[in-house]
């Protein structure tokens, strides 16, 4: 893996400060703040319109904040030079149908600078995917979809990896082997952050922000967030933090 000489902050993966970004009228990130460790799993909690997709784009480079800063790999953005350090699965599937597993997946790293054939071979396999490879992406079920998606960001070894949303229709078992992977991805070191609207999934990740309105109400493990809110039901803690933050009637 190439490392960057900048690189000043080596224990955060990410760090957004104070990050604000309006799309007209919509005030998406309100001061938004966070910072994620190198090699947890951080969970972007949130309902939909929270801005959770905003924040995940704003770190990846493809939104540039109105103000605050962002830190990733110790390199603040924007920088063309991160992005090869960097995987990204968008909310929507954006494989095609027409190419095989192995073309989408290549295609991808591609895109990142990487052809390098047992790389692409390492990141089907990785996904259990090896004996469809070259099966047309068109043919696989749902899941298998899912997981050609998850190679096509693997397949650069970057060292952070932003999922938005990846298992939004997935059905529950696969949901279990998901979460397999990505806690195998943190073994080889990498980090990830992981949005969802499902509060049952937050059992999963190291640490958890709560993000509301486009700010962050609240950080922790789910246990301390729990704790703290004095409850055992992590749904009903965030609308404790919710409310103490005054934005629990500012559904959008
Ligand atoms: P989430 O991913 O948590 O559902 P989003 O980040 O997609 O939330 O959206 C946050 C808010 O910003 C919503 O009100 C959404 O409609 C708005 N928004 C997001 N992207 C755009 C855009 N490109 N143009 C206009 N409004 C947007
Ligand atoms: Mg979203």
């Amino acid at each position: 893996m190439n490392h960057n000489t900048n690189d000043t902050t080596p224990e955060y993966a990410v760090e957004v400060h104070d990050v604000h970004k309006r799309f007209g009228e919509v005030h998406a990130l309100q001061g938004l703040s966070l910072r994620t460790r190198k090699g947890e799993i951080y969970g972007l909690l949130g309902p939909n319109g929270a801005g959770k997709s905003t924040l995940i784009r704003t770190i990846v480079g493809l939104h540039e904040p109105d103000s605050g800063s962002v830190t990733v790999l110790g390199t603040r953005i924007p920088n063309k030079d991160i992005l090869a350090r960097v995987g990204y699965m968008t909310q929507a599937s954006a494989l095609y149908n027409d190419l095989t597993v192995w073309q989408n997946v290549a295609f991808f790293a591609g895109l990142m600078g990487c052809r390098d054939h047992d790389a692409i071979a390492e990141a089907i396999e990785f996904v259990d995917l090896s004996h469809r490879k070259d099966s047309r992406v068109g043919t696989l079920s749902g899941g298998m979809r899912q997981r050609v998606s998850l190679a096509s960001v693997l397949a650069h070894k970057p060292e952070l990896i932003l999922l938005d949303e990846p298992t939004v229709g997935v059905d529950p078992q696969l949901r279990f082997q998901f979460w397999d992977h990505f806690r195998a991805m943190t073994d080889l070191g990498i980090t990830l952050i992981v949005s969802s609207h499902v509060m049952d999934e937050a059992e999963r990740c190291d640490r958890l922000g709560f993000v509301r309105s486009g700010q962050l109400i609240a950080e922790g493990t789910s246990l301390s967030l729990r704790e703290q809110a004095g409850t055992d039901d992590i749904e009903q803690a965030f609308l404790v933090y919710a409310e103490q933050k005054g934005v629990g009637n500012n559904v959008q």
